[in-house]
Order: C-alpha cells, then sequence, then structure tokens
C-alpha cells in the first residue's frame, strides 16, 4: 500500500509524466499478448507468430498472412480500459506530456490521448503498397483474401513487421519525450523486447516507476517497483485524482 501511495504522490507532483506501455496495458481489453506462451496462436497455424508477421512471409504468402492477420490482429470491438482512460486524463490536466507504446490497438487514442508514440506502428492505419491509398481497419477486416486497392496494388498495415525498422520520426518523438519528462511509468511490459530498454536510457528525470506482474531485468534501476496488475494500480490512481 505505500508504494502504492508513493507512486499517486509521484503522479500528482508530475508536470511531464511519460508513460512507456507495453502488451501488459491492452491484456485487460481482452487483447492477447501474441509472444505469451499461454497466447491463442498455437493450434491453427503451422507457424510461429513471429514468422508470419514478417516483412519476408509478408511479401511471399500474403494470403495465410491475412487469414492470420483478421483472425488475430484486429480486435476491432475491443474498448479502452481503465489504465487507457486515466492515461488520457492526466494528459488532459496537463501532467501527462506522452505515451509511448508498442501496442499497434489504437485503443490510447480511442481512450482520448492525443500524443501516442506508436513504435510498432498501428492496425488503425492501411496504405496501398503502390499508390499510397488509405484505407481503414475495417476495410481490411470486411476483405477477403489479399486486400486491394482500386489501382490493384496490395494493401499493408502501418505495423512495423519482424525484419522492419522502426519509423524514425515515432522514435525520435519517444525520445524526445522520454528525455524531458520528470516522471518515467513502465507499464505492461517485460522490457526484453526492443526497443523497450534501450530507450529507457534518455531518462534524466527524477523518478522512474515500473508497474508489471512480474520481474523484469530493470527492477533494480528503478526508484519504484509495483508488482501488481496495471487495473489496479490505476483504478486506485483515478480515485485520487
Ligand atoms: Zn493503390
Amino acid at each position: 500500500m505505500e508504494k502504492l501511495e508513493a507512486f499517486i504522490e509521484a503522479v500528482q507532483n508530475a508536470r511531464r509524466m511519460v508513460f512507456f506501455g507495453g502488451a501488459g496495458v491492452s491484456t485487460e481489453s481482452g487483447i492477447p499478448d501474441f509472444r505469451s506462451v499461454d497466447g491463442l496462436y498455437h493450434q491453427r497455424y503451422d507457424e510461429p507468430p513471429e514468422t508470419i508477421l514478417s516483412a519476408t512471409y509478408f511479401a511471399r504468402k500474403p494470403e495465410k498472412f491475412y487469414d492470420f492477420y483478421r483472425d488475430k490482429m484486429l480486435p476491432l470491438e475491443a474498448e479502452p480500459n481503465v489504465t487507457h482512460r486515466v492515461l488520457a486524463k492526466l494528459e488532459a490536466q496537463g501532467k501527462l506530456s506522452a505515451v509511448v507504446t508498442q501496442n499497434i490497438d489504437g485503443l490510447h487514442q480511442k481512450a482520448g490521448s492525443k500524443r501516442v508514440y506508436e513504435l510498432h506502428g498501428s492496425v488503425l492505419r492501411n496504405h496501398c503498397t503502390r499508390c499510397g491509398r488509405f484505407y481503414p481497419a475495417e476495410f481490411i477486416r470486411d476483405s477477403q483474401g489479399v486486400p486491394l486497392c482500386d489501382c490493384g496494388g496490395v494493401i499493408k498495415p502501418d505495423v512495423v513487421l519482424y525484419e522492419e525498422a522502426l519509423d524514425d520520426a515515432v522514435v525520435t518523438g519517444a525520445v524526445k519525450a522520454i528525455r524531458e519528462a520528470d516522471l518515467l511509468v513502465v507499464g505492461g511490459t517485460s522490457l526484453v523486447v526492443y526497443p523497450a530498454a534501450g530507450l529507457l536510457r534518455y531518462f534524466r528525470g527524477d523518478k522512474l516507476v515500473l508497474v508489471n506482474r512480474d520481474e523484469t531485468p530493470y527492477d533494480s534501476q528503478a526508484d519504484l517497483v509495483i508488482h501488481d496488475s496495471l487495473g489496479k494500480v490505476f483504478s486506485a490512481l483515478d480515485q485520487a485524482l
């Protein structure tokens, strides 16, 4: 309980908080972490998600890519949970300057967050690989086989696939936000996935807080570590705001 109170106090005093979030933020909205062992990815597919969600696979077997993608990567009915909502509230109150996320579900924006750096892109944006025309996620969901543009080009989600580089502008924005932050809260990530750990070293502020169910390699470097569910911690924070 003392830890929770210290966390709430740190957030209340923050002026440029940055929240860095991983898959754990969205699991409470019913979106599975495809890296977790008990994910739903085993029965139907011969290949692991890391193979299917690669640039090579997209180029060679787009039908199978989209079969998997539509099945597992487009939870368009998912709703923001308390963590998403409280972060949006903190931004509106002028305490939080940015959210940096590894998730691609767009739930932070759906909750009302404005400045969101999506390191791995978003399923909500899709573009024709030939003419660049934009397509919404619903178009992908409702299409069959490989979704094609009117021009005949293949449509590709703006999601960073394995083998692909992160978007420079997004990384630069995230680094700047973290460097200028007075409080960095890292939640729902084990911090082993690139580039999460690398980004943390830009932080120069007063307090680094980790909120994660399990231990992470960075626990010893944090000022405050809370091993609990994000939903519980942010519900408590919500009461105090
Ligand atoms: Zn096109």
